[in-house]
């Protein structure tokens, strides 16, 4: 890739709430931003537009942005509406699942995704995939400047964060995803015990499930939480013990609350919390990943005049009402689809769930930020999230002014390192 040191640019979303810069120079020193300055300001002396050496790039009719950050995607799971088909990822094995995986990092990647933070698959293969390919001693070193991690398959940068099998309890919601403790021992126990398992391969992070999932039969109907406070709480700790964060799926009053109160780092999904558990959040630093766009995708691929279709438009309509809150309150949010749920497709439906932060309320750079820096944060992975002075010279451009997007993602030229 041509080694380019100033890179004008026609607007600038830097991943921080900050208001939208426009008509700016990026000086980049050796894959990295030096100086962000406004462009009437900038001798480009030695960089011009016919600078033979090419170190002037024109993106003058872009507007740039860090790298996305998907917090909670299925990398073994398509989005695809076909039950059938739905039915067969689920039980098919690795050979053939790590090229679907492959292809959902292809997809991310062709997304502006930088990273995705996966919420589990029962069989674990994202993690081994991640383990024989992407991590893989023989791998080409570097192919990936963000993580050092090599993809000879995506032959570009994705980090996967990677929590393996999720944990869920016996009887209850969590099968497609994970596998539960036995019958004898507590959460916290089955995750000891494993870690000491000949074979074992450390998490990037812990899931759990804490609730069902939402009825579309019935509009709010709650589910009971999956562990005590008690149990949860010990396997959070176990876990931070361990240098791991955990992520709970939970739903509902109760099961959002057991899993604030016993300190996890981020809640999934969140539907019908309500608002005790939006400052409980809040006052924790508790990390919410609305995945929103979950319940326009149900209602796009069901019968349109279907019970089932409408109430997930009511859920939809809901969980917009919680996100404004929880906005208004200063919760923080993170972007993440679920990327492999029904109709939720890895790297497109990014910009789908950017769009409902947008219909809740969030300015265009406070939708970007939740999209890239807060991600960044919960996955603490530095080198993305933000474009500032010392951060890596990393980032999407798409055609045109901010008011274009979050539509103009649909096309995106990318750069991992300049
Ligand atoms: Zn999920």
């Amino acid at each position: 890739m041509a080694s380019f040191s100033h890179i004008h640019a026609g607007w600038l979303i830097d991943g921080s709430v900050d208001s939208i810069q426009q008509n700016v120079i990026i000086h980049v020193n050796k894959g990295i931003i030096h100086t962000i300055t406004p462009a009437a300001q900038v001798r480009l002396s030695n960089a011009t537009p016919s600078d033979p050496e090419k170190s002037y790039l024109d993106l003058t009719a872009y507007t740039l942005l860090p790298l996305l950050v998907d917090c909670h995607v299925h990398l073994f799971m398509s989005g695809t509406p076909d039950i059938t088909a739905r039915k067969h990822q689920l039980d098919a094995g690795y050979d053939e699942l790590k090229h679907v995986i492959a292809d959902h990092i292809r997809q991310h990647i062709a997304s502006g995704v930088g990273a995705v933070r996966d919420g589990g698959d029962r069989q674990g293969f994202s993690q081994r995939y991640r383990q024989e390919v992407l991590n893989a001693e023989d791998a080409e070193p570097g192919s990936c400047p963000l993580t050092g991690y090599a993809d000879r398959t995506a032959m570009s940068g994705l980090c996967c964060r990677i929590a393996g099998k999720a944990w869920h309890h016996a009887g209850r919601y969590g099968k497609l995803i994970g596998r539960t403790p036995n019958t004898d021992e507590t959460l916290a126990e089955a995750m000891q015990r494993e870690s000491c398992l000949p074979g074992y391969i450390r998490p990037d992070h812990v899931k759990i499930v804490n609730s069902g999932v939402n009825s579309l039969l019935c509009f709010g109907k709650e589910t009971l939480p999956q562990f005590s406070y008690e149990e949860m709480s010990s396997a959070v700790r176990l876990a931070a013990q361990q240098g791991l964060k955990t992520m709970v799926h939970a739903n509902g009053g109760a099961p959002v609350q057991i899993a604030v109160e016993a300190g996890c780092h981020s809640i999934e999904h969140g539907f019908f919390m309500g608002e005790d558990n939006l400052a409980r959040m809040r006052d924790h630093q508790t990390t919410w990943i609305p995945t929103a766009f979950t319940m326009r995708a149900y209602a796009a691929t069901l019968l349109p005049s279907s019970r089932e279709a409408a109430t997930a438009l009511r859920n939809l309509d809901h969980q917009r009402d919680q996100i404004r809150r929880a906005r208004d309150m200063g919760v923080r949010i993170a972007l993440g689809t679920d990327a492999g749920s029904m109709g939720v497709h890895h790297g497109v439906a990014v910009k789908e769930e950017l769009r409902i932060l947008m219909e809740a309320g969030f300015s265009l750079p406070e939708a970007v930020c939740c999209a890239t820096r807060n991600g960044a944060d919960l996955l603490e992975i530095p080198e993305i999230g933000l474009l500032k002075p010392g951060k890596p010279a990393a980032w999407i451009a798409v055609k045109g002014s901010p008011s274009l997007l979050p539509g103009s993602l649909c096309d995106i030229k990318r750069w991992d390192a300049i």
